[in-house]
């Protein structure tokens, strides 16, 4: 039983490379996000901000226009005022004029604010282009960190996938199926070792019972809490693998 889950454990350490590498490949990616969100984001407030000022500058020439009909409108009450005769007629257009002049003060001091806050806007997107400028250009230099660290790990996972594979042809199909649908669902080792007594799985303690059994080797040993393969650490058809090599330098480091 042990030789067969060797090849297993040797193709274990290559999927928990592969995970890793996936899990780093996905928070890249995230971070590729995160920019491409903050660049959207300025640049949506950026249109915005253009959008605000037309409106603004439209009512400016609206304003402007204004102010020239009322003055030509002034202009047209003095020279009626200067050919009447009456002086109730007079004073009517003087009354007019008086209403008239009332009225461009007050638009006058309506075009002056909306000139101030056209200012204060047009102030607002110069800063905000400076600073989507600056970041579109520190942005590059990240995006191509990223992608060049993407197409880094793409090639070492292909690699990685390669030697995989080329275990998994010598491996026994049944077993190797039971072990891939553990690890689809744990994402993380399923043939572990007792360590003291313990599944280095779930760390639940076992019966003298079940560690006999996988001790034998015989057969496939689950264990009872988590469903994953154990097997015995000390056994003899380990010797000279990886894993066997990892587990004493673990048992090694933990002593220090
Ligand atoms: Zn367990």
């Amino acid at each position: 039983m042990l030789n067969t889950l060797k090849i297993i454990l040797e193709i274990q350490e290559f999927d928990m490379q592969l995970i890793q590498l996936m899990r780093l490949k996905k928070e890249r990616l995230k971070e590729l996000d995160n920019l491409n969100g903050i660049k959207n984001n300025l640049q949506k407030q950026v249109a915005f901000k253009e959008a605000e000022i037309s409106e603004l500058k439209k009512n400016q020439r609206m304003f402007e226009s204004e102010v020239n009909d009322i003055v030509a409108k002034i202009k047209k009450l003095e020279g009626q005022q200067n050919s009447v005769k009456k002086l109730e007629e007079f004073n009517a257009l003087t009354h007019e004029m008086s209403q008239a002049e009332k009225e461009r003060t007050a638009k006058e001091l309506r075009l002056s604010d909306l000139i101030d806050r056209l200012n204060a806007e047009e102030d607002a997107l110069k800063s905000l282009n400076e600073t989507l400028e600056s970041t579109l250009e520190n942005g590059k230099v990240l995006e191509s960190e990223i992608v060049e660290s993407i197409s880094r790990i793409n090639a070492e996972g292909r690699e990685l996938k390669e030697q995989r594979d080329a275990l998994v042809a010598h491996a026994d199909p049944e077993i190797f199926q039971i072990y891939e649908r553990l690890l689809r669902n744990k994402k993380d080792r399923v043939v572990v070792p007792i360590e003291n007594r313990c599944c280095s799985g779930c760390h639940i303690m076992l019966t003298a019972q079940n560690e006999n059994l996988v001790r034998k080797g015989e057969r496939l040993v689950f264990c009872e809490h988590c469903s994953r393969i154990h097997y015995w650490p000390e056994s003899e058809a380990l010797e000279g693998t990886k894993v066997a090599t990892k587990q004493r330098r673990r048992r090694g480091a933990s002593k220090v």
